[in-house]
């Protein structure tokens, strides 16, 4: 093929216009994105005092149980009271139960602690809930049209996978080759349009569109009279003529 950069443009075209359908498909649309975004935030806040409240509640039983532990110990030891025999003993047992008494003090106070967050992130959670349910029915709605929209994406990006399929097999072989090389290398952009740098006087001067790099005038030629296929200097990626600059 002596004109190359053509079909190689055509090419970059339908495979950047597959990428993006290719990323709505497992993204979600614009406009669907700032709903999105607040539901999502809605969630992760609810997920969070859910979470809260059920730490709460683990703190809570266990301080509990420490406090029945403590009790049986406490009953214990006041049951030894009668069977002690000298006053070192008699010390030596109330000091037991002096501490026991102390950790069902300590455990009793963490347990009422841990309530209180309970209840507190429990009624924050309830808020939150009735606040999302609002939110909730917009977002279902909004992704059932999503949803609905969704086939004729899919279509879409069917039928630039046989256009695409149609024109490589149009392109010489090496040809394609390199333009799948740098494709692979820019992230799905393989090809950088020329632009002309405005001055009022002088020789003109052009440079790449991705890099800014200058471009010699003699590739220009190329590119404009024979579509040769021209890299950049510096990026490499391959240099096409746009006649409508954006
Ligand atoms: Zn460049």
């Amino acid at each position: 093929m002596s004109r190359p950069l053509a079909a190689i443009v055509e090419l970059q075209t339908l495979i950047s216009r597959l990428r993006s359908a290719e990323a709505l498909l497992d993204g979600i649309p614009d406009w669907m994105k700032e709903l999105h975004e607040e539901y999502s935030a809605h969630k992760s806040q609810i997920e969070e005092l859910d979470e809260a409240v059920s730490d709460a509640a683990a703190t809570r039983r266990q301080a509990e149980s420490a406090v029945a532990d403590y009790q049986e110990k406490l009953k214990h030891f006041q049951g030894q009271i009668a069977q002690v025999r000298t006053q070192r003993e008699y010390g030596a047992l109330l000091q037991e139960i002096d501490t026991v008494k102390e950790g069902i003090k300590t455990s009793e106070e963490e347990a009422f602690a841990a309530m209180e967050r309970q209840d507190a992130a429990q009624s924050s959670l309830d808020e939150e809930r009735k606040a999302f349910e609002e939110l909730d029915r917009r977002y279902a709605v909004e992704l059932e049209k999503w949803e609905k929209e969704k086939p004729e994406v899919q279509k879409k990006a069917e039928a630039l996978r046989a256009e695409i399929a149609e024109l490589r097999s149009q392109v010489p072989r090496q040809h394609l080759a390199h333009f799948e090389r740098l494709l692979e290398r820019h992230s799905g952009q393989a090809l950088a349009p020329i632009r002309e740098v405005e001055r009022p006087k002088g020789p003109r001067i052009w440079h790449c569109g991705a890099c800014n790099y200058r471009v010699r005038p003699q590739a220009v030629v190329e590119i404009r009279g024979q579509e040769a296929l021209v890299e950049c200097d510096s990026c490499k990626r391959l240099l096409h003529y746009a006649e409508t600059a954006e």
